[in-house]
This record gives structure tokens, sequence and C-alpha cells, in this order.
């Protein structure tokens, strides 16, 4: 059962409009935030006394609630279960007190009101990453200049808002005075300014410090990617959060491995004896050099499948596989005695191609290694 709007309050239904408004204007100041720090429970009557001073304060939502009661507001167009959020109570401010910052209505929040948290820019850096550390994730120690809040910095409440980080305008319109808020132009919003500050200190009371920042990079990162270190960007003044570091990964060509996606592709030669009689042969993969063996008789263009020894997939679904392209190599100049050796095999019968089923087309190969 939700609470009544006038219990809330602590009215009676018979209450004016000035009655509602100081009512609330006392619950507003009671169980405000920035008074009870870390208070859900303050935070929830505060809350409460907003939709209820919203509802109340309007003439046409009080006649509805009057007659129906909360169900006037269900099924849309109400509050819900959500509740009013804090700006939505915030930008009611101008209305119950106003406009009178700094006059004394919001001299009960010692200095507060509604700031807005001032965050510190990004900083960007690229990083570039082997293959192989690309395959098995790395941690990397970042050297980043990052400007940080100077020792010794002071900070004041801004004379402009006192504090609030906004300040109220009022305008004659033909609709009557229109009231709006807007972020304070001498501390954009922060509520405070700087009192204080060191000699190698910017405009903003910060300076730039060199700092070693590790950054964990998954395995699996694509070339392009953004990885993000919360707060290792600037910093920002007085109260205000830091920006974050935005890493950028940029892959470096690795000499002998092509990445596609989590597969590799490595291109092998092999000599034309070693085709034809077998072989084994040592190749690159991303986890250490990996022995292979070659079958007498392999076909130029037949790919090797080595499952699992690709790249592992970002999401962490498996793994890509290292696919071994087979070249064979033929050859461009012969001595006079491997010439006359090839003359004489031109018409002998294992020199003739006879491809099997096995030995797949160019084309259908293709469609095997997308598959
Ligand atoms: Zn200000």
């Amino acid at each position: 059962m939700k609470e009544d709007y006038y219990d809330i309050l602590g009215i009676s239904k018979g209450a004016s409009e000035a009655e509602i408004k100081k009512a609330y204007r006392k619950m507003a100041l009671k169980y405000h935030p920035d008074k009870n720090p870390d208070n859900k429970e303050a935070e929830e009557k505060f809350k409460k006394a907003a939709e209820a001073y919203e509802v109340l304060s309007n003439a046409d939502k009080k006649a509805r609630y009057d007659q129906f009661g909360h169900q006037a507001f269900e099924g849309g167009g109400g509050f819900g279960g959500g509740g009013m959020n804090m700006d939505d109570i915030f930008s009611q401010f101008g209305d119950i007190f106003g406009g009178a910052f700094g006059g004394g209505g919001f001299s009960g929040f010692g200095g507060g009101g509604r700031q807005r948290v001032v965050k510190g820019s990004n900083l960007r850096i690229r990083v570039k990453l082997t293959l192989e550390e690309v395959a098995n994730g790395v941690e990397k120690k970042i050297k980043v200049k990052r400007k940080i809040q100077a020792p010794g910095t002071t900070y004041k409440t801004c004379d402009t808002c006192n504090g609030a980080g906004q300040v109220t305008r009022v305008t004659n319109t033909i609709l009557g005075r229109m009231q709006t808020a807007t972020t304070c132009p001498t501390c954009s919003g922060a509520g405070q300014i700087i009192d204080k500050k060191p000699a190698d200190a910017d405009a903003q009371g910060l300076k730039v410090s060199e700092e070693t920042v590790s950054v964990k990079i998954p395995a699996g990162v694509v070339d392009g990617m953004q990885l993000k270190v919360t707060s290792k960007g600037n910093d920002a003044p007085g109260n205000g959060i830091a920006g974050d570091l935005l890493v950028a990964i940029q892959e470096e060509d690795h000499p002998t491995l092509k990445r596609e996606g989590d597969n590799l592709h490595y291109d092998m030669y092999v000599s034309l004896p070693d085709a034809v009689l077998g072989t084994s042969k040592e190749i690159d993969t991303v986890t250490g050099k990996v022995r292979i063996k070659i079958e007498a008789g392999v076909q130029s263009g037949k790919i090797l499948r080595l499952r699992g020894k690709g790249i592992p997939s970002i999401n962490g679904y498996g793994k890509g596989d290292l696919l071994v392209h087979v070249n064979v190599w033929t050859p461009k100049t012969l001595s006079k005695k491997q010439k006359e050796f090839f003359e004489s095999m031109k018409e002998d019968e294992h020199f003739v191609p006879k491809p099997e089923s096995s030995d797949k087309s160019f084309f259908e190969k293709v469609k095997d290694m997308f598959s």
C-alpha cells in the first residue's frame, strides 16, 4: 500500500498551496542527500517527499489525487515503481526555493546543493602487440603522462553559485515568469573554485605527472580495439573524478604467421624431393615451434589444419586453428643431369596427374576453410 502524499509531507488534506510548499521545503532540507550522506532511509524519504510535492503542487494532479488516490496515476503517466529520479527532484528545486540560491534557500546544505560531478579528460594511447602477445594475453606497463591534482591546491565554494553548481535565471515571458537553471559559468558546475595553488600547477590546479600504468590485455584482442582503464586519465579539479585511459590496440605483423579472425595461416614451402618422399618440418606457432609430418606424395595446395593452435576468441568461446598451406617448390633451374632425369620421366606413369577425390580442388578447399 502506497503511503498517502499528505501523510508523507505531514500535512492535512485541506492544506493550502503555501502550506504544501512549506512542508516540502522542510522535508527536502531535512532529508537532502548532502546532509545525509550514505543514508538510504533519508534518500528514500527525500524521494517520497519530492514525489508527493510533484503531485500536490500541481492543481490538476492534486485534484485527481484527491478524488482517486494513487490509482489516479497508475498505468502510465504516474511514477510507477521507480519514483522520481534525483535529476527530476533537483530540477524541481528552482521552483520550490524560488531561485534563492545563496539567499538562504540552500544555506542549509552546507554549501552543497545540486552539483555536477566534473570528470577529468580521457587520455588515449596506442600499444603495439606481437601476435604472440595477442594470442596469449599480456600485461603491459605503460608510461603515461597524466594530469594530477597538484599537492597544495585548495578549493573554496564558488561565489557565483554558492556551491550549487547551477545558477537560476528568471525571465519574463508572455506565459509568465520562467525560471531556467543553467550550469554555473564560473565553476562549470563543480560548485568549487581554486583558492590557492602551487606555482607549478595549471589554471585548474593540475600538474603533469609521469606514471606507469599496468594494463592487462586479454588474449584475442583485435587491431583497432580500445580498452578502457578506469580513472587513469587526467584528474578533475576539486572533488571531481578522474577521466579514463583509453588504450588502442595495434597488432604488429608476424614474420611467418598471418591472422584472419581467430585463425592463423602459415605458408609452408616443401622441396620436390620432400614432397615426393615425405618429411617433417618445424613451423612457427604462437606458443613456440612445432614439428609437423608431411606425408610422402603431398600435393601442392594441401591445407593441414592444426586445431586450437590459432587465437583464442576474445569472447571466450574456444580457439581458432592454424592452417598450414603446403606449397611444393618447383625448381626454376636444373643441372644437365637433373634435366635429363625429368625428361626421362615425362612419359612415366608415376608422373601423370591422377587426382583422387580426396585431393580437393582449390575452390572446395577455400569453402572448407571458412566453414
Ligand atoms: Zn559556481
